[in-house]
């Protein structure tokens, strides 16, 4: 694990960060119910936990709730009609969607810094998209043990330096446990490899980590393992249709896809969520959505 990284759910006060904390009286409010108020016996304070939804007009419930749906192919004009039919206060489905890039990002930061415990080889590839008549791509990198979805970006250019970000990412995750990464023949992967995975062309005979290259044109194809990965992408991009917003959302929603992959949604081959395996540490008591994104404002 990754040094600094709190993954109690215990309360820290905000001024001492002291966790010697005891509940002190509720108060009800209109949009957010219940109001917990709390009191700290090292620096004799009363306080509200802030966190992640101060001065949100709605309710973490309800926020997760529409993250949830999101990622498992509900749209946001679906998940809107939902919405009106159990809430009274209503939301537009542009605000669904700015919660759904918001809470991305903020999870993804936070999840970013966790170390995995992987196999001992990754698998990259590159999967094409067109955003408003351009080619865009979504780099995945997946530990072929775990099925944990260690780094993906979403570019709109496959250059050295964007690549080399997503491999640096997961190297920096996985630390010295990979010995193969595995790639397409595509031309700029033995520079990237290189400057990420530190992988020697010229050491053959024992190297520290080897890079295979599965040649697609040659028809070897590539592991079922990152083809189910990409089907699962394929069908959730084909459920909205497409990026419609900014380079920058784009991003966000494939990092909340990353987030949704690897921690929320049971994967059918292995029969958990891939997180299980690869950071146990992690424990989770109901609302995952919710549980990571406090997480996230504590780190
Ligand atoms: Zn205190």
């Amino acid at each position: 694990m990754i040094e600094n990284v709190n993954m109690s759910n215990k309360i820290n006060c905000p001024h001492c960060k002291k966790d010697d904390i005891v509940k002190r009286g509720s108060y009800q409010t209109a949009v957010k119910g219940k109001v917990q108020r709390y009191y700290c016996k090292n620096c004799d304070k009363k306080f509200v936990l802030r966190g992640a939804f101060y001065r949100m007009r709605n309710t973490p419930k309800k926020i997760t709730l529409c993250l949830d749906l999101f990622f498992k192919g509900v749209s946001t004009r679906k998940i809107q009609e939902h919405l009106q039919a159990f809430y009274p206060h209503n939301s537009s489905n542009v605000s669904i969607y700015k919660w759904i890039v918001r809470y991305s990002e903020m999870i993804s930061r936070f999840t970013d810094k966790l170390s995995v415990k992987s196999g001992t080889e990754l698998m990259c590839d590159e999967m094409e998209y067109h955003r408003l008549g351009k080619k865009n791509w979504f780099t995945d990198i997946i530990d072929t043990k775990t099925r944990f979805l260690v780094s993906s970006e979403y570019m709109e250019k496959r250059t050295n330096e964007a690549l080399t970000d997503v491999l640096k990412s997961a190297k920096k995750k996985t630390g010295n446990q990979v010995k193969i990464v595995t790639t397409d023949g595509l031309m700029n992967y033995p520079v990237v490899l290189k400057k990420s995975f530190c992988v020697d062309k010229k050491r053959t005979v024992n190297p520290i980590v080897k890079h295979n290259i599965v040649n697609a044109s040659a028809g070897e194809g590539f592991n079922h393992k990152i083809e189910r990965l990409h089907n699962t992408i394929r069908q959730f991009t084909k459920n909205f249709r497409g990026f419609h917003g900014s380079v920058k959302s784009a991003y966000a929603i494939m990092k909340g896809f990353e987030v949704n992959y690897n921690f929320i949604r049971k994967h059918l081959a292995i029969g958990k969520c891939p997180c299980e395996l690869a950071i146990p540490e992690l424990k989770f008591e109901e609302n995952k959505w919710l549980e990571l994104i406090n997480f996230s404002v504590k780190n």
